[in-house]
């Protein structure tokens, strides 16, 4: 395992809302992190077939760009009901055709499949968040740390917190969506905690923990 001896890296993302999460995840260890979309880097087509293939993409291609390590993350919604779709399609659920994203079709599309599938009690709608971060430097080492977080989908969505899908996540234990927390509350983590909640809170505490030795 390598560790990360700058405090300087990219943010291997165009995503407002994991930029901002990374962002706060990262700044209590004094990281100085721009972002992909800031830098103007052009975002690379997600060819892989895995979270780990499209996660080493992204942070590739912006290391090698910007010419220090650079941290992604691939992440998505697996629902057992739908075979684990949308997966590592979950981005592409959102996607209009003039290129747009809009979350809230893409949700109805989980819940229209559910509905075919005639799942409609929550035991019959788990699901789980995964985020895969990658860290790569520019001579082409990586690094893996892959979170997840069980829940199951509701529906209506409830909430404005958070992006993306968080307004149908309600994670095992909790009587509240990501959408109704606080991003305090949805990472559920800060530095010395035992335990993270969200998906990529609990990526990144492994991050922390191999690479930043905290
Ligand atoms: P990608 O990793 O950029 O391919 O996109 C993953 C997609 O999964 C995002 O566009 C979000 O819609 C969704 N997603 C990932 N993490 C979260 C989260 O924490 N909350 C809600 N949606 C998420």
């Amino acid at each position: 395992m390598r560790k990360l001896d700058t405090k300087t890296i990219v943010v291997a993302s165009h995503n407002a809302g994991k930029i901002r999460e990374i962002g706060e995840l990262i700044e209590p260890f004094g990281f100085v992190a721009r972002s992909a979309a800031d830098l103007n880097f052009v975002e690379p087509d997600e060819t892989g077939t895995t979270f780990e293939e499209n996660a080493a993409i992204k942070a590739l291609a912006s290391a090698t760009a910007a010419g220090m390590p650079a941290l992604s993350d691939d992440s998505g919604l697996v629902v057992d009901a739908l075979d684990g779709a949308p997966g590592i399609y979950t981005a592409n659920w959102a996607e209009r055709e003039d290129g747009s994203r809009d979350f809230a079709m893409a949700m109805e599309k989980v819940e229209k499949a559910l509905g075919e599938k005639g799942a409609l009690a929550a035991a019959e709608r788990t699901a789980r968040f995964v985020s895969v971060l990658c860290l790569a430097w520019p001579d082409g080492h990586t690094e893996f740390f892959r979170g997840e977080v069980e829940g199951h989908v509701v529906w209506p969505p409830r909430g404005t917190q958070g992006f993306g899908y968080d307004p149908v996540f309600q994670p095992e234990g909790y009587s509240t969506t990501f959408g109704e927390m606080s991003s305090l509350e949805k990472h559920g983590w800060k530095p010395g905690d035992a335990k993270a909640l969200s998906h990529r809170a609990r990526a990144f505490k492994r991050f922390v923990e191999t690479c930043l030795g905290a």
